[in-house]
């Protein structure tokens, strides 16, 4: 029997006055919805569906991708050995395209003509865009104006790409009024399918986001059980909303002896306020239809890596946390910053700051557990994204950092 109590039906998590999850929207958002969460649950176990997700893992997004053996790391740290789950090597360089070619399936089973999402960042939005590129689809995404200015780049990668891309005008301007303003269009809008980005928002979302990002458990198990002939004694994972962290999470979690540890982004400090840590600093609250822990000053959500500042968390992730079957820890934007730059100069590897957070809280878990233990980081994407980013922080252009 399964140690998670889950309702499939609507998605609540656990049992009781402690309850996560569930859809708490508008009625005419609802119906939307559930058309969505009944595609689900037609064909999350159909055999063609399958099979053509599969053959789309494979040849285009570049599955299974390596779990790889961080020697020179585990060298450096001298304690555990760390592999790293190779999310980054995956088509559009992180572990996203996993759901965005899942969800865009039974769109078009669906028979649905356009695609609607949320981004912050705009690595969900480049995802969501590549795979409505694929099936021939309309995309529209939904962006705040501010993180437009921010993000240059993703928006002209998303118009190559031939999405067009909407500015959510109201309140800050970010990922919380895109996810408004997306969802209020889906209500309105009942031929659109709306392809949520993470492990977060109403039923089904959750349950249907850590579906499809299950395949980077189940393919980093069957690895190290060939590798290794046994379980890992960790498995680490980085959790803004949380989707790559229960794609990793998921398929270890009956095994009781496999540890599982998330990790938030602390940004400033957990005591400034200026962190996207939730389950480390937060209440429960609804946000965005869904019950889960929310940071207790949402308007000071911050994190080095955009990918993370999220206020909230997965529903999944707060119920981990209340039976006690995760541990969730975070790592700060300095911390963040160092493990990027050490597995840049360790293994030849730049990873994303998002991921950087889990590298970092793995290195220093490493150091205190014993050689014959076994940790497993997800490295949910590639840095080529933070590269700028990062030698503006050290004081350098990208044009004197050519230079030196
Ligand atoms: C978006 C992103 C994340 C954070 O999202 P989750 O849903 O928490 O996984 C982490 N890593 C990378 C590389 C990302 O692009």
């Amino acid at each position: 029997m399964s140690i998670l109590k889950v309702d499939e039906k609507t998605g609540i998590f656990g049992e009781g006055d402690q309850t996560f999850g569930g859809s708490f929207v508008p009625p005419e958002l609802q119906k939307a919805l559930d058309e969505v969460a009944e595609a689900f649950a037609r064909y999350k176990d159909d055999p063609d569906f399958n099979a053509e997700l599969q053959a789309y893992y494979k040849d285009y997004a570049g599955r299974p991708n390596p779990l790889y053996f961080a020697k020179r790391l585990s060298d450096q740290v001298g304690g555990a050995k760390i592999y790293l789950k190779r999310e980054d090597l995956n088509h559009t360089g992180a572990h996203k395209i996993n759901n965005t070619l899942g969800q865009i399936l039974l769109a078009k089973r669906l028979g649905k003509k356009r695609i609607i999402a949320e981004t912050g960042a705009g690595q969900h939005g480049v995802a969501t865009a590549t795979a409505a590129a694929l099936m021939g689809l309309e995309c529209l995404i939904f962006m705040g104006e501010l993180d437009m200015k921010r993000q240059a780049l993703n928006v002209f990668r998303m118009e190559l790409l031939g999405a067009k891309v909407i500015p959510a005008t109201s309140g800050n301007r970010t990922l919380k009024e895109a996810v408004d303003e997306a969802l209020m269009y889906f209500a309105g809008h009942p031929d659109s399918f709306y392809l949520l980005g993470s492990a977060v928002g109403p039923h089904p979302y959750p349950l249907m986001v850590r579906h499809f990002q299950s395949v980077i458990g189940q393919e980093a198990r069957a690895q190290i059980l060939e590798k290794e002939g046994r379980l890992p004694d960790y498995v680490v994972a980085a959790v803004g909303g949380g989707s790559n962290a229960i794609g990793l999470f998921y398929p270890f979690v009956e095994d009781l002896s496999v540890k599982i540890i998330g990790v938030e982004p602390a940004g400033k400090g957990l005591d400034t306020g200026y962190h996207a840590a939730p389950l480390n600093v937060g209440e429960v609250d609804v946000l965005h239809g869904f019950r889960s822990y929310v940071m207790p000053d949402p308007e000071k959500c911050w994190s080095i890596s955009a990918g993370l500042d999220y206020p909230g968390v997965g529903p999944e992730h707060s119920y981990y946390k209340a039976i006690g079957r995760a541990q969730y820890v975070a790592v700060n934007d300095q911390e963040a910053l160092d493990a990027f730059l050490n597995l840049s100069k360790t293994e030849g590897i730049i990873p994303a700051l998002e991921s950087s957070h889990a590298v970092a809280y793995a290195t220093k878990l490493a150091a205190q557990r014993p050689k014959d233990e076994i940790i497993i980081v997800n490295l949910s994407g590639r840095g080529d994204k933070d590269v700028a980013q990062v030698a503006e922080m050290l004081g350098r252009t990208p044009e004197q950092a050519a230079k030196a």
